[in-house]
């Protein structure tokens, strides 16, 4: 059966589209930035197949999950989107996350940046797919610049030092950085945490170019914030989907 997007959920995600997009554009001008340097990924987690038709049909083909096993229950059944990982991804699917995912937005180790480097090369030997373009894997390396227990990412000391290692391997591509802001109820807190990481990003790319000038940050409740502090990529979900089912 072919299930189509349904004209309500359209029009709804057409709106909240329209509304995101409007806030992007007060927040460039209140900080003197252009707009088309921003992307946006529309975090889909939760979000049934037939929500993200419409989300693409609404001109949201940029998706993000944080599952392996999400994705591989919906890729298929959601034509013309693109995907991000922004999940921890484990040792054991990065495989999988290679026949999933266009870039991938958490890369949290040098193991798991050298076992991506080495699946694809093995791949491209034998002339198995991967979903990413031709060329080098796109990835962002999270970072935990407030040394948060509660979150995942490389230590600031950390990057430092296996930075060189990571921009050395030749099937990935080191786009940028990207962080979670605070996990609190007032957002402004998460300035700081975006300042550091567009600070640390500046320190890192004057000793080690081959690292992307990319910034992903920025969420919901936050984003307006991350643009202000210099973010390339917002990864939204509650404003443009709803509130998701607490777990
Ligand atoms: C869920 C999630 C988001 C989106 O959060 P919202 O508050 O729904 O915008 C962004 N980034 C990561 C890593 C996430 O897990």
């Amino acid at each position: 059966m072919i299930d189509l997007a349904a004209p309500a959920d359209v029009v709804r995600l057409r709106a909240a589209h329209e509304a995101i997009h409007r806030r992007i554009q007060a927040a460039c001008l209140r900080s003197g930035r252009d707009p088309a340097g921003i992307e946006l990924v529309a975090v889909s987690k939760t979000v049934p197949p037939e929500v993200l038709r419409a989300a693409v049909a609404a001109g949201l083909a940029l998706l993000g999950e944080n599952r392996v096993q999400e994705a591989l229950e919906k890729v298929g059944a959601v034509p013309g989107a693109r995907w991000h990982m922004i999940g921890h991804l484990q040792a054991n699917k990065a495989a999988r996350a290679l026949e999933l995912f266009d870039e991938v937005e958490s890369l949290d180790s040098l193991r798991l940046a050298q076992r991506l480097n080495h699946l694809i090369e093995t791949r491209l030997a034998h002339r198995r797919p991967v979903r990413c373009a031709p060329g080098p894997l796109p990835v962002y390396l999270q970072v935990n610049v407030d040394d948060d227990p509660a979150k995942g990412g490389f230590g600031v000391a950390e990057i430092a030092r296996e930075l060189p290692e990571m921009a050395a391997l030749p099937h990935l591509e080191l786009r940028g950085l990207m962080t979670v802001g605070r996990l609190s109820e007032a957002p402004e807190l998460s300035r700081l945490t975006f300042v550091r990481l567009r600070e640390l990003s500046a320190r890192l790319r004057a000793v080690e170019p081959r690292l992307g000038a990319g910034l992903s940050m920025g969420m919901t409740d936050d984003f307006e914030i991350a643009v202000e502090e210099g973010s390339t990529l917002l990864r939204i979900g509650r404003a443009i989907f709803g509130d998701r089912p607490s777990t």
